[in-house]
């Protein structure tokens, strides 16, 4: 038994914990949990969890159910909300087969595999989340419009503000369970909040946005409210992004900073960017892999005053432009020696296993293939006409998720980063949801149509 190991062990026995949560995601991005007693984990620790494949999303057909889920000791935490004793701690867990292998079903070894090739290659991903959600009065289930739980805007502070309130407990929690929040603020549209991670390597990362996601719920239940990530809840205010900042190290070194160069960004920096355009289009699908997500990034044109601007449209890097895809924050002179990347394109409702994946490996191919960055966009793209944009080489993000997964089939840089499982159940999954919404007859035709023909 290691250290970590023993660690839990110990804590499990100080504190009075009696139950153990064991938590892994599924392919769409869905927390799943399985609570074992405290004397069944020094057996956990050794050879895992046995449980029943079959009934997650994406995780196995029927004829290969046995799966087996193994905690990782170092995601060890107690659950703050279950703070009575006998209390309640989690750990994230990798997903084995029956014989002990990695399965390739699991996300979280999706990313732990290009993470072991970006290691390989002599870096170190970080990863830098800015997390946006709603709070809402109510979730109604009939399809008809949630209530936003204030009525703030962008930066608000005002008294009565459920927000506020909301933003300490929720941060507060986080913070006691390991996770360092770096900035929080109203959101442009009412009831959207946004709380900033601190950076942290990308596989942490995602399974902090993991616990965010659920700690948000749980606090937003707490105060009588309701959270959500869906990208685009409503037509008339901006959606749900989750941009995130990228960075590759080589030891201690920002690979992406060198002194003096244009925008202070090496040649390394400059691929990574260059293989995210290249290939942003493809992994679509990923980064924005819901039917509502295309909402998001097609229907926001009113802009609510002073939200700071919108989703992206179009496949295109900026220095300090908040319409491109992806943004290079301004160099801060005394800052020597950092530089990263802003990708804009994600949305709240992603899984950030996959997403993280796909982005690394589009970014790692620009790297070994050399890719040329093309110019900067310093104009508002939005506000460009189709053939301006043409002429300057920028092409739109896909259209809707039917476009997405098409150009995600044809894509070998995905199909090879998620592996053949997770490829091939995300995007039987993904069509299914395209179905469905594509034969639905909607409130807006009605609308449209039933008065005039
Ligand atoms: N809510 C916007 C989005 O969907 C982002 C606003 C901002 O720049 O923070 O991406
Ligand atoms: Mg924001
Ligand atoms: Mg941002």
């Amino acid at each position: 038994m290691d250290k970590q190991q023993e660690f839990v062990l110990r804590t499990l026995e100080e504190r009075d914990i009696r139950f153990v949560r064991l938590w892994f995601t599924d392919v769409l991005g869905f927390l799943k949990s399985v609570a074992v007693a405290p004397a069944e984990l020094e057996q956990a620790f050794d050879e895992g969890i046995g449980f029943d494949g079959s009934a997650i999303e994406g995780f196995a057909r029927v004829y290969e159910s046995d799966m087996i889920a193994k905690p990782d000791p170092g995601t060890f935490q107690i659950l703050p909300w279950r703070a009575e004793a006998p209390g309640t701690a989690r750990m994230f867990c990798d997903i084995l087969m029956p014989d002990g292998s990695p399965s390739f079903a699991d996300p979280r070894y999706v990313l732990k595999r290009i993470l072991a090739k970006t290691s390989d290659l002599g870096f170190t991903f970080y990863t830098h989340p800015e997390i946006e959600f709603f709070l809402l009065k109510d979730k109604p289930l009939d399809g008809s419009r949630p209530t936003p739980a204030d009525n703030s805007g962008y930066f608000d502070h005002t008294p009565q503000n459920v927000g506020m309130d909301f933003r300490r407990q929720a941060i507060t929690m986080l913070e006691s369970m390991g996770i360092s929040v770096e900035f929080s603020h109203h959101e442009g549209a009412p009831g959207q909040q946004e709380i900033d991670l601190r950076y942290a390597d990308a596989l942490s990362t995602a399974d902090n946005i993991m616990t965010f996601r659920l700690v948000m719920k749980q606090v937003a239940l707490e105060q009588g409210v309701q959270a959500t990530f869906m990208p685009k809840p409503f037509s008339e205010y901006p959606g749900s992004g989750m941009h995130t900042h990228l960075s590759l190290f080589e030891g201690d070194r920002n690979a992406f900073y060198e002194s003096g160069a244009e925008y202070q960004l090496s040649k390394v920096g400059r691929s990574f960017i260059a293989g995210l355009l290249k290939h942003a289009a493809e992994i679509s699908a990923v980064t924005n892999q819901w039917v509502n997500s295309y909402k998001r990034i097609w229907g926001g044109s009113t802009r609510t005053a002073g939200s700071g601007g919108e989703a992206p449209s179009y496949i295109c890097w900026g220095h300090n432009n908040r319409s491109a895809l992806i943004r290079v924050p301004m160099y801060k002179p005394g800052k020597t020696g950092s530089a990263r990347v802003e990708v804009r394109s994600i949305d709240a409702g992603a899984n950030p296993y996959l997403t993280y994946a796909v982005l690394l490996a589009a970014g790692l191919k620009g790297i070994e293939e050399s890719y040329e960055l093309p110019a900067g966009a310093d104009d508002d793209v939005w506000a460009l006409s189709d053939a301006e944009r043409r002429a300057m080489g920028i092409e739109p993000l896909p259209q809707n998720l039917g476009e997405a997964i098409s150009l995600m089939e044809r894509s070998e840089l995905v199909a090879e980063t998620l592996g053949e499982h997770v490829f091939d159940f995300f995007l039987r999954n993904k069509k299914q949801e395209w179905e469905e919404y594509r034969s639905e007859v909607t409130a807006f035709e009605l609308r449209k149509n039933l008065p005039v023909l």
